[in-house]
């Protein structure tokens, strides 16, 4: 339709809107079935779109986020984040090497799967010989999750919970579990543990996301640059656990105090670098006090100009660049994932706290509750 002065009432309602600012569409939460474990368990895809239309998928299975969906410098949308697209890829898969999923009851490693608490000993499965990693045989990244979506002044999430029975992997304690994803509406991926116990245990809590800022399957990470807000780190053994030392990492390989190329150093001859085969090392983020929310990381990815910024409360951070993706199974959308085609940020407690009385305590106790928030930011720089 034409009025007289021949502008069309199309572009009288664009004018109308500009000149009163233009409406963001509301941020919106949908659910859909994403299938059924093998053992019958109904399973959901959640997909949280904010108002600038970024989006994340997260399922109940695992807690797994599956999808980020985010622009780049000249705005066009690509999914950020390593996953599958079926349930059955999701639980066929969920051990190694754990996609997007929430890791419990114990974040990476714990030293021989032994450790003591109150005097008692406790064994966990090995499943990485000789050590346990990210909660054992079957751990939280396996779970299907009681989900209920949240919504909050205009922001939606996703709350899970899940009840860890006492015993469970070993571990001592019925252990409640809340982990809250919240997409806000400057594009951030919010998550906020909470747990608490009727006995003594130990928990270390992180969402296992691997990155690629220039797309899932579109090559490696390593023209990347990180930025880790660590003046020290936590070196390993060759089996990675811990030495119970946190030296500089000032005039090393794992110094990312300042933004540089994942892979400008990864080959370096360094003893660290070879026992993780590239980064797989916990920093120890620099913080003006224990518990404050503060920056952790910053990537950012030359090739689509997106720019991955983490805070934490954690006292530490896992840098793993992807040393060991070569034969995933096959990715979203047919993409094959290879060495270092991807990062993970681990938000969480060093490896090995049970173990190693001069880390910060990962043990929590009756009447306390445990409460971690990690925010991934997303953003563009030039
Ligand atoms: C660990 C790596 C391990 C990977 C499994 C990371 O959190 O630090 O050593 O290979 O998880 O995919």
């Amino acid at each position: 339709m034409v009025n007289a002065s021949g502008r069309s009432l199309g572009a009288l309602a664009l004018l109308g809107l500009l000149a009163g600012g233009v409406q963001a569409a509301p941020a919106t939460i949908t659910e859909r079935p994403f299938g059924k474990t093998p053992d019958g368990q109904a399973v959901s895809l959640y997909t949280l779109t904010n108002t600038h239309g970024m989006q994340v998928r997260i399922t109940n299975y695992g807690g797994a986020v599956t999808q980020i969906l985010v622009p780049d410098r000249k705005g066009r949308m690509g999914d950020v984040a390593l996953g599958y697209d079926t349930l059955a890829a999701y639980v066929k898969n969920a051990n190694n090497p754990y996609l997007g999923y929430i890791i419990g009851r114990f974040g990476n490693r714990i030293a021989r799967g032994k450790f003591s608490l109150d005097g008692k000993q406790y064994s966990l499965y090995i499943n990485n010989t000789p050590n346990s990693l990210h909660g054992g045989k079957e751990g939280f990244n396996t779970k299907v999750w009681t989900p209920a979506i949240v919504k909050e002044g205009g922001t939606v999430g996703v709350a899970l919970t899940y009840l860890s029975k006492d015993g469970e992997e070993g571990y001592p304690g019925n252990l409640n579990v809340k982990v809250i994803y919240t997409l806000t509406n400057d594009d951030k991926l919010r998550i906020d543990y909470t747990a608490t116990t009727d006995k003594d245990t130990v928990v270390n809590l992180t969402n296992h996301s691997y990155f690629n800022l220039a797309g899932q399957g579109n090559g490696t990470i390593l023209d990347h640059l990180m930025m880790i807000n660590a003046d020290k780190y936590t070196p390993v053994d060759k089996t990675l656990i811990p030495t119970g030392k946190t030296p500089p990492v000032a005039g090393t390989p794992l110094d990312f105090r300042k933004p540089v190329a994942i892979g400008a150093r990864i080959h370096a001859n360094n003893t660290q670098l070879a026992y993780g085969h590239g980064y797989d090392h916990n920093y120890v983020l620099n913080k003006p006090d224990a518990h404050a929310l503060t920056l952790a990381a910053r990537v950012s990815c030359p090739r689509s100009g997106r720019v991955l910024t983490v805070y934490t409360t954690e006292p530490g951070i896992q840098f793993y660049s992807g040393n060991f993706l070569k034969g995933a199974a096959t990715g979203k959308g047919g993409k094959i994932y290879g060495t270092n085609y991807g990062f993970a940020l681990e938000t969480q407690h060093y490896p090995d706290s049970p173990n190693q009385p001069s880390f910060p305590t990962t043990e929590l106790k009756p009447g306390e509750t445990y409460k971690t928030t990690t925010i991934y930011g997303f953003s563009v720089g030039r």
